[in-house]
């Protein structure tokens, strides 16, 4: 067999199963794969690239891969060269690999370079200060939001109110002021030949199609195309790319609708599901086992999606491969301080002998939450990097190094080479040394990746690329430590052992999420970061909170109801695959197998935006009486007043089978209720005392 790139390609299929391997060696284009969290779908699209390029099927200068941020592309380049492949495949974000476009079409034409605005904040300010008092002293960052998720839908100023009442956005004030807002942004924003991020993308398709011989040049570069996390891909992006394609077929996209976490924001999870309408030659092809999880893990990860109504794709839940692990558990503190402290102690209690730091993580719902954890762990001496905060440009070896880099004659290749080995011979002395050395490699390691994406590189254009691309996700230092970060930069990574902090009502969900979309989409953020664990899973949640200087008692999240009973059944023997379907009884208890009726019909429901729901098990009410039927209704009554107060989806509650068991079967104990299929101990315990009381309310009507 042929071996293009110097690799063989059998080896390349080495230790795959048959499911990834048809993947990797699939000849249909479009492919598209769609399996879930930790099926081994990046492995699969990165041994593809290699594959093709082993056998001669591509040309790895040819290739564009496309991720979500920095960091992923970062890991995606460094996954290919671990395969073999030198730094000569394009791996990047959509908007570096637009800007990278751009500039160099600018630099050919000499067309002056628009600038790049870097305080939208500022500038959203300034705009806002022309309108009366009572719109400018709204919060920009609330503007902000609904023009960034305009732009991402390439929705205009004019159609924003419609647009926004259609998607149920909640603007911080009347949509049509929303739109004035975002009509003078733009407005002044071109005045002052200003261009946001979101208009890199736009402004590169608008010239890939207005330009021929731009978009031949760049189509002729970027032959094959990658798409990694498909499901977060929004209509700008999609339509960018779509430019980039032109008409060739050439296109795999990869993406798990369970992890569609930016929808909130623009993203457009319909375009994964619809892949196959919009080509009707494309292969679908399916994952079904998971290499990263513990079937313990796994077992209440799966339960999260057997739980969930029209948020989830059932075809989702994925069969374990990995050896037994800990039961995760759940763990209630006093305070938040507590909880920081108690987290502190928890990452040193994993950190055996010879153990890495980095194999833990500490994932929390928003960035605030951030700063007590670091102090906990500055204080307990345990060393961390918070992804996304020290920005690296700011770094003062960073600051000489590019000095170096500008002062530099030869071509960019040298210059990284040079900075490479510089810092070595640096006077660097202590602790700050192993760190400083990590900044410069990580800084290197840019320059190379804007190697791969550039086709006439220079410095100014490493320069240039550099601001744009280190704006909100920094590469990390890469020295031992703890990882933090939100639940949404830890998308795709994985870890040994990790620590979810602040599962409460209003962080997880979070208190924003008021739609039914938002509130489906914090179940998915959660179900991504607890996939993110190898091994051990620890939740937390504390009893009070701090707000500034008010203390305020906290609920614990719906979503702990599901996990602790998936635990407590864990502990209690029953086995992760059967928790992982939503058998929450522990072993010794016999589930109940009521048949009720047919279930052909039964498992499609509609929520209320109207989807249809994937099938589930029975959950028909045509056996039901009259009485039980207004039973059914008292139940979903309580159950929406709950579900309101927590933020949540009505099925995170109970869902309907649940329901249902309980109209049809009028528990009126305690122990009668733990039999009922969805009802766990913890559920129980928070709501046996209310389901008993409106059994026995309408029983005795
Ligand atoms: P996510 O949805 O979270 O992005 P993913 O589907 O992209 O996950 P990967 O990150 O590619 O999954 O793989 C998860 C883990 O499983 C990685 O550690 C990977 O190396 C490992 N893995 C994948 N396939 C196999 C296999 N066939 N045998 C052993 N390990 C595997
Ligand atoms: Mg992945």
């Amino acid at each position: 067999m042929s071996t293009v790139s110097g690799v063989n390609p059998d080896q390349l299929l080495h230790g795959l199963t048959p499911a990834q391997r048809a993947a990797v060696t699939a000849t249909t284009s479009p492919l598209c794969i769609l399996a879930g969290a930790g099926s081994g779908k990046t492995s699969v699209l990165t041994r593809r690239i290699a594959w093709r390029a082993a056998t001669g099927d591509l040309d790895p200068r040819h290739v564009l891969s496309l991720t979500f941020t920095r960091k992923a592309a970062g890991e995606l380049s460094q996954r290919l060269r671990a395969l073999g492949l030198r730094d000569s495949v394009a791996a990047g974000t959509f908007h570096s690999v637009a800007y990278a476009q751009l500039r160099s079409r600018w630099d050919d034409r000499g067309i002056t370079p628009p600038t790049l605005m870097d305080r939208k904040f500022a500038f959203v300010m300034r705009v806002l200060s022309a309108f009366p008092r009572t719109v400018s002293e709204i919060p920009a960052i609330d503007f902000i939001a609904e023009i960034e998720w305009a732009k991402a839908r390439m929705i205009e100023p004019a159609q924003y109110p419609e647009a926004a009442e259609r998607a149920g956005r909640r603007p911080p004030t009347a949509s049509s002021i929303v739109a004035e807002v975002y009509a003078r942004y733009e407005s002044q924003r071109r005045e002052q030949r200003l261009v946001d991020f979101d208009d890199l993308l736009r402004v590169c398709r608008r010239d890939l199609l207005a330009d021929p011989e731009f978009a031949a040049a760049q189509r002729w570069r970027f032959q094959h195309l990658f798409v990694d996390e498909f499901q977060d891909v929004n209509p700008l992006q999609q339509a960018l790319l779509e430019a980039w394609r032109g008409d060739r077929l050439d296109l795999c996209v990869v993406g798990d609708p369970n992890q569609a976490i930016y929808s909130w924001n623009g993203a457009e999870p319909d375009l994964l599901r619809r892949f196959p309408e919009r080509f009707p030659s494309a292969q679908v092809l399916r994952l079904t086992e998971n290499f990263r999880s513990s079937p313990q893990i796994l077992g209440v990860s799966n339960a999260l999606l057997s739980t969930g109504g029209s948020a989830v794709d059932r075809g989702g839940l994925l069969r374990a491969t990995r050896p037994e692990g800990p039961v995760p558990v759940v763990v209630a503190h006093a305070s938040d301080r507590a909880e920081a402290a108690g987290i502190a102690r928890s990452v040193r209690d994993h950190h055996g002998p010879g153990a890495r730091w980095s194999a833990q993580a500490v994932l929390v719902r928003t960035n605030a939450q951030i700063p007590l954890i670091e102090e906990a762990l500055t204080a307990a001496r345990i060393p961390f990097r918070v992804r996304g905060s020290a920005p690296l440009l700011d770094q003062p070896e960073i600051k000489a190094a590019l000095a170096q880099l500008r002062a530099s004659t030869g071509p960019l290749a040298d210059a990284l080479d040079d900075l490479a080995h510089s810092i070595d011979e640096a006077e660097v002395a202590g602790d700050r040394a192993a760190e400083r050395q990590a900044n410069v490699d990580a800084l290197v390691q840019l320059g190379r990746d804007y190697l791969a994406v550039e086709a006439g590189p220079t410095v100014a254009g490493f320069l240039a690329w550099l601001a744009s691309t280190t704006r909100a996700d920094q590469p990390d230092r890469h020295g031992d430590a703890v990882e933090v970060c939100t639940f949404h930069a830890a998308k795709g990574l994985e870890w040994p052992v990790v620590h979810v902090a602040g599962l409460e009502v209003g962080l997880s969900p979070i208190v924003h999420a008021r739609t039914e979309a938002a509130q489906e989409e914090e179940l998915r953020l959660f179900y991504v970061a607890v996939t993110r664990a190898e091994r051990e899973l620890i939740c937390s949640w504390a009893q009070q909170r701090r707000y500034g200087s008010r203390e305020m008692s906290r609920d614990r999240s719906p979503y702990l109801d599901i996990v602790g009973d998936a635990c407590a059944a864990l502990a209690a023997g029953r086995s992760p695959e059967a928790v992982g379907q939503g058998e929450v009884l522990p072993a010794s208890a016999p589930p109940t197998r009521r048949s009720r009726g047919g279930t052909g019909r039964s498992g499609a429901g509609r929520s209320s935006s109207g989807r249809a729901t994937p099938a589930r098990a029975s959950v028909d009410t045509t056996d039901l009486d009259e009485a039980a039927l207004a039973l059914l209704e008292a139940l979903r009554g309580w159950r929406l007043t709950r579900a309101r107060a927590a933020s949540t989806p009505a099925f995170v509650i109970c869902n309907d089978r649940t329901l249902i068991e309980i109209a049809s079967r009028r528990p009126t104990t305690t122990e009668q209720l733990r039999t009922v299929h969805g009802l766990g101990e913890v559920k129980v315990a928070r709501f046996g005392a209310e389901l008993l009381a409106i059994v026995n309310g309408v029983t005795a009507d």
